[in-house]
């Protein structure tokens, strides 16, 4: 490592969204010329990016500072920076708290890394949660596997979701320009990212605030950039879905048939409470619509239980749905009280003990529906995105098709690639038969290539320290 260059480590805390703001700072510093190492051992500046959003992470993020203020204190770092969702929750109360933290930025002040880095700035920068918007003029270095990236395309959210302060931490929805998404799009591509995973807290509500063209125009727009395979959709509220938006599910070749869908509960009586502004049937419908309408949909969804007033009639409504609607991939969450959320007032709180007997019986209901779907795969071909090493079993070629999600879904692990021209690398797209599954997983041989990755992305090998926080986040 040259000595006189400067370094910095990142760490990355909670959702995708936080993550493409890691990689804004990122891109901040490398602009300056820092040079970003995996080991904070190593480096001058670190910076933590936090999640705020409930209690588990909220600790996970203070327990990560902790530990890199011991390279603050004896180590080579001499800049430790705070920035994201926890420092804009509670500034003052972690400036006060945390005197080994020099700067603190809140969850939209990504560009002030910039004079934290020239050495000019205050130690509270932290601003209103609506300052900023991702914008294509923007540095940014791309962290995820070759191949795949995040593309954020709005910020905030304008809901009153019962037990969720996202809104106080992120701001009003604010959507960016369809024209600066697609810019973006094509430079990611141009850069030989194939997937492009289309973020935001509320990306059905994307255009709602700029008048400028709804979802499925964007979707649309960003699916005919040369050189794209594929669009998949994230966070995705239940609402009733504009036909544009279905058919592009259905019949685009670059749209993904993937629903992430996160519906949070069932009864009726709860999504009141829940404040989600629908009953039960329209999740029925929706859930019958889209599997009428989008052969091969892989749905993707999450739900809260242990919520305020939650009864067992209620919890048994939710069964009921899980195992009529047989989802593909199933996030459960215990409910937790947030300061400053509108549930936290609530009355009729659930024992832990029946939180976690709930939370067990319906992740193990959607585990072995999960299990079932996957196992309809076998003898199927798929087309596959090469990843790269399975984490899991080294020299293991792994990779994800269409209906997984990165970092969340399961994932492909690839043989007989000794038969092909050559070996397979990150960013490669090779079609693949199942041979086998389990519950998220599939294995498979390699039948033939698709699409030979580029020559290797320039900046493949940045690694943000990704600390995959089970509790995804919301909608
Ligand atoms: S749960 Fe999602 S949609 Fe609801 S307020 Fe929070 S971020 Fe918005």
């Amino acid at each position: 490592m040259a000595d006189d260059k400067r370094t910095i480590h990142l760490v990355s805390l909670g959702c995708p969204k936080n993550r493409v703001d890691s990689e804004v700072m990122l891109g901040v510093a490398m602009e300056r010329g820092y040079l970003n190492v995996d080991d904070p051992e190593d480096a001058d500046v670190i910076v933590v990016n936090t999640c705020g959003f409930i209690d588990p992470a909220k600790k996970e993020s203070v327990d990560t500072i902790l530990e890199m203020a011991d390279f603050r204190t004896e180590g080579r770092c001499n800049k430790l920076v705070v920035a994201g969702c926890l420092s804009q929750r509670h500034p003052d109360e972690m400036a006060r708290e945390l005197p080994e933290v020099d700067h603190f930025l809140g969850s939209s002040d990504m560009l002030k890394l910039g004079s934290v880095l020239g050495g000019d700035a205050e130690r509270v920068l932290v601003g209103k949660p609506a300052d900023w918007v991702i914008a294509a003029e923007n540095p940014r270095t791309v962290s995820s596997r070759p191949g795949s990236a995040y593309l954020k395309i709005a910020e905030g959210c304008n809901r009153k979701c019962s037990f969720c302060v996202i809104p106080s931490l992120r701001g009003k929805q604010r959507s960016r320009s369809i024209d600066d998404v697609v810019r973006e799009a094509e430079r990611l591509v141009a850069s030989g990212v194939k997937e492009l995973n289309l973020i935001s807290q509320d990306t059905i509500s994307f255009g709602r605030d700029t008048k400028q063209g709804a979802l499925a125009q964007l979707v649309e727009r960003v699916a005919e950039v040369p050189g794209v395979h594929w669009v998949r959709l994230f966070y995705l509220y239940p609402e009733k879905l504009d036909d544009a938006l279905v058919d592009l599910l259905a019949d685009h070749p670059r749209v993904l048939p993937y629903v992430d869908m996160p519906l949070q509960h069932a009864a009726d009586g709860m999504l009141r409470r829940m404040r989600r502004g629908h009953g039960g049937q329209r999740l029925y419908d929706l859930v019958e619509r889209l599997r009428g309408r989008v052969k091969d949909l892989t749905f993707r969804t999450a739900f809260i239980v242990g919520h305020p007033g939650e009864t067992d009639a209620e919890f048994e409504e939710l069964l009921e749905f899980v195992s009529w609607a047989r989802f593909d991939r199933v996030g459960v969450f215990r409910y937790s009280d947030e300061d400053g959320s509108h549930a936290a007032e609530l009355e009729g709180k659930v024992d832990e003990d029946t939180a976690e007997v709930r939370y067990h019986q319906l992740m193990e209901m959607a585990r072995q529906i999960a299990a079932e779907n996957n196992a309809e795969l076998v003898d199927r071909e798929l087309d596959v995105l090469v990843e790269g090493e399975s984490d899991e079993h080294e020299l293991v070629l792994m990779g994800r098709h269409r209906g997984q999600a990165p970092s969340i879904d399961g994932q492909v692990y690839l043989s007989g690639t000794e038969y092909l021209d050559r070996q397979p690398v990150p960013g490669d797209m090779v079609k693949v038969r199942v041979t086998q599954s389990s519950d998220y997983d599939v294995a498979g041989e390699v039948i033939d290539w698709l699409d030979k990755a580029p020559a290797a992305r320039p900046v493949a090998n940045v690694r943000l320290r990704v600390l995959p926080s089970d509790r995804r986040d919301v909608t």
